[in-house]
């Protein structure tokens, strides 16, 4: 357990501001409320800030009043799901074992004025593996969601590109839907650091197997991390800073290659399972599914179906991909599942000659990068995905960070450590009716 709001360990944290500001399209009273139901659920994460099986008295008043908020809240609003999402909340804050049964009801709505999440629910793997008591307000991103719902078209199309290009075997599990919102509130572990931006419901609330799910994505907080964290690394890859263009461009680039990558997660070979290979080397399990996941994700946004229908650009794309893949190796390759996905493919690119160190920065050969992630898709494809454990176990030896603990540190210290966080400015702590 930790003792501070900061996680992993460090010496030091440097923390960068991000403004969130009060949304124009809630209604005073709207505000209000969803002020109150913040400050409760930061009081409840302080009460009880671990889910376990017998709660408290205190919690459940706490409980109580957030459940009488979300009523009153739905009526608010005109959108039916945005309603009926706050009237199942507050009947499961009143009533926990409801969850079970109306956690997926949620999932499967599409609201359009106001999206939200109350509750125990847990966030990075590796942090913990309980669930922590937080709360959230989004509005639905129509633009980026346009996007995302693009991707989602193109899925058929780009799947017969992976089976062409990789394995005629490949097929697509059924995959999960996307809600992409701007964060506005937000109270409890949520808003403790590192910021979490993408969480998988109703799975993080520990239902598992449900019959319908969907990832919440907070897009603004996940452009801030790629502006301020990704963009500024430009020069590790001997760019300009002025070579990576305005955020607007990079948001379409970026939602697709997310949407890409959880799309990633579903694309399996028949009947695999990562069951065996999870039980030998759990950890690597994990990362290597990542890694399968980004570079799904990117060759199906390099597709022509995919530049043309998104307007994408190839070389933009493939320069987000590497400093997005920096950011999050910096973070700890250790730490993170994606964090060793990141180091994966950038050992894989460097050994394949895409990526020179040249003492102070790589120098990066752009026109390899597509060639080699094929190359890396159907070696994962051909070890991890075909179920041969052993393989797949090998394949891990050698690339893998937490087996490469040397190796890792090495390329850590080379390339620096990251403890930038961000912290959020939310104008609705200051808002009074
Ligand atoms: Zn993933």
């Amino acid at each position: 357990m930790f003792t501070t709001p900061f996680w992993p360990a460090a010496d030091s944290y440097h923390i960068h501001m991000m403004d969130i500001p009060l949304p124009d399209s809630l209604s005073p009273a709207a505000l209000d409320l969803i002020h109150q139901a913040t400050r409760l659920a930061e009081a409840a994460s302080h009460i009880h800030p671990v889910s376990t099986r017998t709660g408290s008295t205190l919690l459940q008043s706490v409980e109580e009043k957030l459940s009488i908020i979300c009523f009153k809240l739905a009526q608010e609003f005109d959108d039916p799901d945005t309603c009926k999402a706050l009237q199942l909340r507050a009947e499961i804050l009143s009533d926990a074992s409801t969850a079970k049964e109306l956690l997926p009801q949620i999932a499967g709505l599409d609201e359009q004025e106001l999206v939200q999440g109350i509750g125990y629910m847990s966030t990075w793997v590796g942090k913990s593996r309980t669930q922590h008591y937080s709360a959230w307000f989004g509005l639905p991103d129509r633009g980026l969601q346009e996007v995302s719902d693009v991707v989602d078209e193109l899925f058929p199309d780009n799947l017969s590109w992976l089976q062409n290009h990789i394995d005629q075997r490949l097929v697509a599990l059924p995959g999960c839907r996307y809600k992409i919102v701007d964060l506005f509130a937000i109270a409890g572990e949520a808003n403790s650091y590192p910021k979490h931006f993408a969480y998988f419901f109703p799975e993080d609330e520990g239902v598992k197997y449900a019959p319908q799910k969907r990832t919440i994505v907070f897009a603004n907080t996940y452009l801030n991390l790629f502006e301020r964290f990704a963009q500024s690394q430009a020069s590790l890859l001997g760019w300009r800073h002025e070579a990576i263009p305005d955020s607007a461009l990079c948001a379409r680039h970026l939602i697709a290659w997310f949407r890409g990558h959880d799309l990633g997660h579903s694309v399996v070979l028949e009947k695999m399972m990562f069951g065996k290979l999870s039980k030998q080397d759990r950890w690597g399990s994990m990362v290597v599914q990542e890694a399968l996941a980004d570079v799904f994700g990117l060759l199906m946004c390099l597709t022509e179906p995919s530049r043309q229908a998104l307007q994408l650009n190839e070389t933009l794309q493939l320069k987000i991909f590497l400093l997005e893949m920096l950011r999050y190796l910096r973070r700890g390759p250790c730490d993170y599942p994606d964090a060793g996905a990141a180091y994966i493919q950038l050992k894989w690119l460097t050994e394949h000659q895409c990526l020179n160190w040249s003492g102070t920065h790589y120098v990066v050969e752009l026109s390899a990068v597509k060639p080699a992630l094929t190359a890396l898709a159907t070696a994962m494809t051909r070890s991890v995905l075909q179920g041969d454990t052993e393989a797949a176990l090998a394949f891990l030896q050698c690339y893998s960070p937490h087996h490469q603990r040397e190796e890792a540190d090495l390329l850590l210290n080379r390339l620096g450590k990251t403890v930038d966080m961000i912290e959020y400015d939310q104008k609705i702590k200051g808002f009074t009716l």
